[in-house]
């Protein structure tokens, strides 16, 4: 039997996209406070009837996310142009080799919009 668990991440921090036109709002400077979900699929490990342990997730995501929060992304390397789509797929190369079970990052900037991201 596989399943899919996930964990929700949140972090504050600020960006601004080079390649947008001059007038376009998000050329400026600007916070989100972002909310990430990773999924983890894999088989149900007995005796402990679940996929992994949440608080695993959380200790091997959880550095990643502190070294995004509370600065400006586009300071961080791979960061430059940071979309939330790049930043799914920054966040997919950080956290596999972690994490070999990870299948989706999803990366919402706010309530209405994000991305997901599945490693293709
Ligand atoms: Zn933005």
């Amino acid at each position: 039997m596989t399943m899919e668990v996930f964990r929700e991440f949140t972090f504050d921090s600020a960006h601004w996209l080079p390649h947008v036109p001059e007038d376009h709002k998000c050329r400026r400077v600007h916070g989100h406070t972002y909310r990430v979900t990773l999924h983890v699929t894999g088989g149900i490990k007995q005796p402990a009837g679940w996929v992994m342990d949440f608080a695993d997730l959380k200790r091997i995501a959880g550095p990643v996310f502190d070294g995004l929060d509370h600065r400006l992304l586009n300071d961080i390397p791979g960061l430059e142009n940071p979309t939330a789509e790049n930043l799914a797929v920054w966040l997919w190369g950080k956290l596999r080799p972690a994490l070999p079970g990870l299948s989706q990052v999803t990366v919402r900037e706010n309530e209405t919009s994000g991305c997901s991201y599945r490693g293709e």
